[in-house]
């Protein structure tokens, strides 16, 4: 069964057929600031695995680890759809938010920790990064 997803106003949807690599938690500045939010829940998958409807809106930024990171959002409604490393191709950033079952999710690691927001408490059990997880 895929799964599926979409923007707030719809222009943009996806289908997720691939096994997801990894669901994380992402406290970093920059997600606060495009998601309005205090994180991003982000699904790691392979973007061979990601079809993608309608056309969006990219915005390259620099990641708090100096990477180039592309933000893609709609360009309607301004949703945060999704996130690229032109460092590794071969795998796309979901922001989770967007996908229509959100049940199936489970947050294996928080990661930029260093910035969360002093109110939100990490999880015990769940691995915890001041910055990028190791290796990636
Ligand atoms: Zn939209």
């Amino acid at each position: 069964m895929p799964k599926t997803g979409k923007c707030l106003c719809g222009q943009v949807s996806y289908e997720l057929n691939a096994q997801p690599m990894v669901t994380a938690v992402c406290h970093c500045k920059n997600c606060q600031r495009q998601a309005g939010s205090a994180f991003s829940v982000v699904v790691v998958a392979p973007s061979s695995g990601v079809e993608i409807t309608g056309e969006l809106k990219t915005y390259e930024d620099t990641a708090d680890s100096g990477a180039r990171l592309e933000r893609q959002f709609c360009p309607n409604c301004g949703s945060a759809m999704f996130s690229r490393q032109p460092s590794s191709p071969e795998t796309i950033i979901i922001k989770a938010g967007t996908l229509d079952d959100t049940n199936w999710l489970k947050p294996v690691a928080h990661v930029w920790c260093a910035s969360a927001q002093p109110w939100v408490d990490i999880p015990a059990g769940v691995a915890s990064f001041p910055g990028n997880a190791p290796g990636r």
